[in-house]
């Protein structure tokens, strides 16, 4: 199924700071179709392995490829099926033979067309094959536009995790169309919006209390307000420049880029609980994460605790879940929490590593959290 041409607004744009493997990120409604021209200026001469999921695809294959051959690039496609489960060992064989079958060299380019998911993938495979293709990220739903597509983290999941096979391999360019948030299911956009949030809380007051003001023009797809941008637009713009700011100050995750992992400790562990099935999306299991990370630190006594209902109120209004007992009821434990919690990979000597607030807008590496603390925590939650 195609959906109806989009005209394409001037784009906004933001640029990921890091030298000569700088990029930019292009966004706004319509920009898709400016893909054939955008690849055809990066990489003249290259042929495009679209690499996408079969929902996806019903969507906004056909018009991908046709921006693409119209601007002379010639283009194959591999469709893996939707949801976390493709992150795995067979669909990254799958997407490897695909692009070596289909003779993608080093002078081509690998087109990620989808979600976290697919973006994740694809990254990964532009990463291993050939010692390294170079690639686009087309992200299509809220989360991967506002977080997965920019920062180069790509990778799969392991049996023993999530993300626990991978490489950093940062994209040639983003191209963030917000037109192609229209067709993405509300729980879906609600998952994603989880990652919005996040980056205001982490880091930006103001952000976010623009935010808790305007989340329903977010949501509703609200258009221009006279000079100012449609409020999708400016919300996908804000996130990935505050994204693209910590990326471009530590790429490798030494320091500060663990900012970005607010609300992530706590949900993956949730997020295994629950299967890594759709029973609990990953940006679902992040708002509990968030909301658990601002109650722990009022615990600690790091910050009020009005300060840490009014994070996870906001979280509450737009319909996400903020409660450990929204966790699909499997194994949800404290013996069980913890053990997900210490295989997650911010576990260092004993001591947990987690980012904790000190306000909103405040947060902070805590690289010694004692464990009996969380298990505290985690038992009182669940009782
Ligand atoms: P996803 O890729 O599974 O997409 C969600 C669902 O929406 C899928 O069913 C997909 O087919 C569908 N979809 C996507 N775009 C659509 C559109 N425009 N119209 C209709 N349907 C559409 O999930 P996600 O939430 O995008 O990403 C989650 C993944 O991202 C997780 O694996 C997570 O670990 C990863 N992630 C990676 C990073 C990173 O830095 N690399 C950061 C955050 C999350």
């Amino acid at each position: 199924m195609m959906t109806a041409a989009v005209p394409a607004s001037a784009p906004m744009s933001a640029t990921v700071g890091l030298g000569d493997r700088a990029y930019d990120i292009v966004i706004g409604r319509g920009q898709l179709g400016s893909i054939g021209r955008r690849v055809a200026e990066l990489k003249p001469g290259a042929k495009a392995a679209i690499v996408t999921d079969e929902n996806v695809a019903r969507h906004y294959l056909a018009r991908t490829e046709a921006a693409l051959t119209e601007a002379g690039v010639a283009a194959m496609h591999v469709a893996v099926p939707p949801g976390e489960s493709s992150k795995s060992v067979a669909s990254f064989e799958r997407v490897c033979d695909a692009l070596i079958a289909a003779r993608i060299e080093r002078g081509d380019i690998v087109v990620a067309l989808g979600g976290g998911v697919v973006g994740d993938l694809a990254g990964f495979a532009a990463a291993s094959v050939r010692r390294g293709l170079d690639f686009v990220q087309v992200p299509t739903s809220l989360l991967a536009q506002v977080d997965s597509s920019v920062g180069g983290k790509t990778g799969i999941n392991s049996r023993y995790g999530k993300n626990l096979i991978g490489a950093f391999h940062q994209p040639r360019l983003v191209i963030a169309d917000t037109a192609l948030l229209d067709t993405l299911p509300p729980r879906e956009f609600r998952a994603g919006y989880a990652e919005v949030a996040k980056h205001g809380l982490l880091g930006d007051a103001d952000y976010f209390a623009w935010l808790e003001a305007n989340w329903r023009d977010i949501f509703s797809g609200a258009p221009v307000r006279g000079a100012n941008a449609a409020p999708r637009d400016h919300a996908v713009l804000r996130s990935i420049q505050i994204k693209a700011a910590v990326v471009a100050r530590d790429e490798r995750e030494t320091g500060e880029r663990a900012l970005l992992n607010l609300g992530h400790t706590f949900g993956h562990a949730f997020e295994a609980a629950a299967g890594f099935s759709d029973k609990l999306l990953h940006g679902e299991a992040v708002a509990i994460g968030i909301a658990c990370a601002f109650e722990f630190s009022a615990r600690l006594g790091l910050l009020p605790q009005a300060e840490a209902e009014r994070a996870i109120r906001h979280i509450a209004s737009v319909g996400l879940p903020t409660h450990i007992r929204d966790v699909p009821a499997v194994k949800t434990n404290d013996d069980a929490l913890m053990g997900l919690i210490g295989q997650d990979k911010k576990v260092k000597r004993g001591k947990l590593t987690f980012i904790l607030v000190r306000g909103i807008g405040a947060s902070f590496v805590a690289n010694d959290v004692d464990p009996a603390q969380v298990r505290a925590f985690l038992a009182e939650k669940l009782s």
